[in-house]
């Protein structure tokens, strides 16, 4: 197994509601996997530091839609994504799934969130999910 840190990555996504997933969800997987995640924004400046650490690490990367903003960017920056989630895609089990609004999640959103931390934090070896 790599020893290498993981960190997950979520796009910014603001405006629309996937974006809000991804980002709860990565506040949700960190918390349950003990991973770091970082700011997208200070990576795409081209922030030395930021660069310097993705470039140690796992990346998981969880974007909002298949523009795969945050992906894309951990590689540009010379970053390993060993993961990469498209909240786009975990509606597929949820049609008719009222998620919320770009700015406040409703309990569908908050079930899909569990649904890709819980995913994440398993295929990281811990199973509890709080
Ligand atoms: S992946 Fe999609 S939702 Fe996320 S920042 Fe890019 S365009 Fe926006």
């Amino acid at each position: 197994m790599s020893k290498r840190k993981t960190i997950i990555m979520p796009c910014s996504g603001i405006g629309k509601v996937h974006g809000l997933i991804a980002r709860e969800a990565t506040y949700a997987a960190a918390d349950m996997a003990n991973a770091e995640t970082l700011c997208l924004a200070l990576l795409v400046s081209g922030d030395k530091d930021a660069r310097a650490k993705i470039k140690d690490a796992d990346c998981i990367a969880i974007d909002g839609c298949p523009k795969l903003c945050a992906a894309k960017n951990v590689e540009m920056a010379g970053g390993r994504v060993v993961k990469s989630v498209r909240v786009v895609d975990s509606f597929r089990g949820h049609r008719g799934a009222e998620p919320g609004t770009a700015t406040a999640l409703a309990d569908d959103g908050w079930k899909i969130v569990r649904e890709i931390a819980a995913d994440i934090a398993c295929g990281l070896g811990k199973s509890e999910v709080k």
